[in-house]
């Protein structure tokens, strides 16, 4: 079935999403279209501003829009401790857990097992921090 081209344009953009198939693109196509259009709007504007103002934090990588952003800030957090993640995801993750070092940012994935050269990754400014924690 089709669409009016609007709405196909929608479920198009929402399929782009991970994990999302076509008739969840499809679901979620039509309850946007119910939306009050305050709502639509300030839902598109929240993917915009998230997309513009968003960006990865100097020190160590994670996502913010402050520099630096608020775990680098936050001056109860253990200086001793950097923990290394490739995602910025992961962080969401290690902070459901209590840790309360600091990170570092890969901003790369990668496997332990292959050959890894070090240098593609950015470590500078990961030896920085570790020079300035002591
Ligand atoms: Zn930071």
């Amino acid at each position: 079935m089709r669409f009016a081209r609007p709405l196909e344009n929608l479920v198009d953009q929402l399929l782009k999403l991970p994990t999302i198939g076509p008739k969840t693109a499809q679901r979620l196509a039509l309850f946007i279209l119910k939306l009050p259009p305050e709502e639509a709007r300030q839902l598109a504007q929240s993917i915009l501003d998230a997309r513009e103002k968003v960006f990865s934090c100097p020190q160590c990588g994670f996502f913010t829009d402050t520099d630096p952003c608020i775990i680098c800030r936050d001056e109860n957090r253990n200086r001793q401790l950097i923990c290394v993640v490739a995602e910025s995801s992961d962080i969401i993750a290690l902070e459901r857990t209590g840790y309360q070092g600091r990170y570092y940012v890969l901003n790369r994935n990668f496997r332990l097992m292959d050959d890894l050269d070090l240098s593609d990754f950015n470590l500078q400014p990961f030896i920085n921090r570790l020079q300035g924690a002591r």
